[in-house]
């Protein structure tokens, strides 16, 4: 692995580790439900970093943004205009009120430093891409490197501190949704991941059947098998664009978990309003294949009619 020159060119990036960071596993969420040993790690992370400190040469700071960084980044960058218009957009599809609670981006400049960084400060975690870490007193924090997937893991982290930002908590299958949901650049909030709706559509084939209750269950980030980021982000999908009322029940839940950690659980609510939901979510899905030429319109309106209401 060859570290990266750093170069102070605003609209330039570091270049070299982009490859190299492609072979690290996806990113991470952390959270105070982790457990005692990130409060741990949390807390020792400046002084176990040592010499390998957090990037703070430059900051950039736009509404609830702050990039620190070993670089100079524009707040002209299109990767921090896109970020300003993505917690618009959150707010929006979500019907979340846009907040003011800090976001703190570390962006290394390179692969290299930034594993360093991770192992010395958090030696029981694994690296990966990118990290989102909600320490004990609530502060929302990124981490991660440049890379070629920049945009995608700063658009998901990102997503992941606004929403710890708004809620009092949210359930990891449903914030890993979402944050899969927001990541993927476009227009409009909602494109289709192509390689997961093909995924879906031939795990369909193969009689692959969902589980959202089974989901709902998960509360540890390495409980989380890729499987699991796909059916997650198919579920939201299903919520936000399946009908009108699919999408009523998600944002009631979002205005729930404003002030409670334990609503109904999203499972039941869709159950409630049809019984058959399980055969609508796979036909739905089914409609996500990327050579159907799905394009996100408006929320809740692809075509799926809201019948069996139930009231
Ligand atoms: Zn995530």
């Amino acid at each position: 692995m060859s570290r990266a020159a750093i170069t102070t060119e605003p609209l330039s990036e570091p270049r070299g580790a982009a490859r190299a960071v492609g072979a690290v596993p996806r990113r991470w969420f952390l959270a105070v439900a982790v457990g005692a040993g990130l409060a741990t790690a949390t807390g020792c992370a400046a002084t176990r970093a040592g010499k390998v400190g957090l990037p703070a040469k430059h900051s950039l700071q736009a509404d609830q943004l702050l990039v620190l960084s070993d670089f100079k980044l524009s707040p002209e960058h299109p990767l921090i205009r896109d970020l300003i218009v993505l917690r618009r957009q959150v707010a929006e599809r979500l019907d979340l009120p846009l907040g003011s609670k800090q976001i703190i981006v570390y962006l290394f400049s390179d692969e290299l430093t930034y594993r360093q960084f991770w192992h010395a400060a958090y030696p029981e975690y694994p690296i990966r891409r990118a990290y989102f870490v909600q320490s004990p007193d609530r502060q929302l924090a990124v981490y991660t490197s440049w890379s070629d997937r920049i945009q995608e893991d700063l658009r998901h982290e990102f997503t992941h501190g606004l929403l710890h930002a708004a809620l009092h908590s949210v359930p990891l299958w449903l914030d890993e949704g979402l944050a899969e949901y927001f990541e993927v650049a476009g227009d409009e909030p909602g494109a289709v991941n192509p390689k997961y709706s093909d995924w879906l559509a031939t795990a369909i084939q193969n009689d692959w059947r969902p589980d959202l209750r089974r989901l709902e269950q998960l509360e540890k980030v390495a409980q989380m098998k890729q499987p699991d980021y796909r059916e997650s982000w198919a579920w939201v999908h299903f919520m936000l664009h399946g009908s009108p009322v699919t999408r009523q029940i998600l944002l009631t839940h979002l205005q729930e978990l404003q002030t409670t950690s334990a609503p109904t659980p999203l499972s039941d609510k869709l159950q409630k309003q049809f019984p058959d939901v399980e055969t609508r979510f796979l036909n739905y899905v089914a409609t996500l294949n990327s050579t159907g030429g799905w394009i996100a319109t408006q929320p809740g309106r692809a075509g799926h009619d809201d019948g069996h209401r139930t009231q």
